[in-house]
């Protein structure tokens, strides 16, 4: 089980767009995606969390093909991910699948869902139609829904019945990755908890890796093995989930875990100045400089590498290293 699965390396997507007014405008270069790498072991949950628009959405989809990066590579299983929409592609895609934040918006109203769940297993040409009912039934007990559900329609079942639909969608080519965009913030709370312990439970019997994007770093925490905190199209931290948030040591780590609520007696918040910058104006040197209450002239003009620490964590700040960034949080 040591072998990687996933490896991405450089991966970055840049966007040409309009940053003047009117069709004459002048054009900037929108860094979505500015060199992530990461990589993603059989079976192990890589979270992968930061702000709204920080590129957590596209990098997910760059490394399932969904979209070409502007430079990097994907590797899976130790094998350049071929070009999306080649016969190669193709041939891997039933090994990858993803599953998205609004089960409504990812499954056809007009369609009962037993036959969406079928869906990737007559794409990809596999089986008869019996089987392919006998898969559908398997993969919806194991998510939990019920066969008479079968030829319900979407909008007949509960959010949460939804996204087992999605899930049990995506499990029919037997995946060896999920990537799971946001797949509980669009549920009720009350039904959060069961799809979370759903994904944990389907881990446990089948062995998937997740490459598990979220705000929430409550939940992250919950499910991931390792996590990948993104600011502006970059990690800045990446480490074990537990030592990670025991003890964040990027600023900007620090202060999304200090935000997460907990029982007990308040701790200390690290409170970030301002709004995200315009990722088509990204400041200069370390682009968390305008908000990190530690930044020196340093911070401004020079752009701190990842680096790997003594102890394997990987954080791209200057000053790690110094006491004032030491506490824990
Ligand atoms: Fe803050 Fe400077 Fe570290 Fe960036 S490099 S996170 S500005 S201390």
């Amino acid at each position: 089980m040591s072998m990687t699965l996933l490896e991405a390396t450089g991966l970055r997507r840049h966007y040409q767009v309009r940053a003047g007014r009117g069709p004459f405008g002048a054009k900037a270069v929108l860094r979505a995606v500015d060199g992530v790498s990461l990589s993603l072991k059989p079976g192990r949950t890589l979270g992968l969390v930061g702000e709204s628009g920080c590129g957590k959405s596209t990098t997910g989809k760059l490394v399932l093909g969904f979209i070409p990066p502007t430079a990097g590579t994907v590797r899976y299983r130790g094998t350049d991910m071929p070009p999306a929409g080649t016969p190669a592609w193709r041939a891997l895609r039933p090994r990858m699948q993803m599953v998205y934040q609004d089960p409504l918006g990812a499954l056809d109203r007009r369609l009962p869902v037993g036959v969406q769940i079928m869906e990737p297993l007559a794409i990809h040409g596999a089986k008869s139609p019996a089987e392919q009912r006998d898969r559908a039934a398997g993969v919806m007990a194991a998510v939990g829904l019920q066969m008479h559900q079968f030829d319900r329609y979407p909008h007949e079942l509960s959010g949460g019945q939804r996204q087992r639909v999605v899930l049990a969608r995506a499990l029919m080519t037997e995946p060896d990755l999920l990537v799971c965009d946001e797949p509980i913030s669009a549920l009720d709370v009350s039904i959060q908890a069961q799809v979370v312990n759903l994904l944990l439970d389907l881990q446990d019997q089948m062995g998937i890796a997740y490459l598990f994007i979220s705000h929430d770093l409550k939940v992250v925490r919950q499910v991931s093995h390792e996590v990948a905190v993104m600011y502006l199209g970059r990690i800045v931290e990446q480490g074990e989930a537990e030592d990670l948030f025991a003890r964040p040591l990027h600023p900007y780590t620090r202060a999304l875990v200090s935000a997460i609520p907990v029982l007990g007696p308040r701790r200390e918040r690290l409170l970030l100045q301002g709004d995200p910058p315009n990722p088509v104006d990204v400041p200069s040197g370390c682009s968390f400089h305008t908000r990190c209450p530690f930044a020196t002239a340093a911070c401004r003009a020079e752009t701190p590498a990842l680096r790997t620490l003594p102890d394997g964590r990987q954080v791209a700040c200057h000053r790690v290293e110094e006491p004032a960034l030491q506490v824990a949080a």
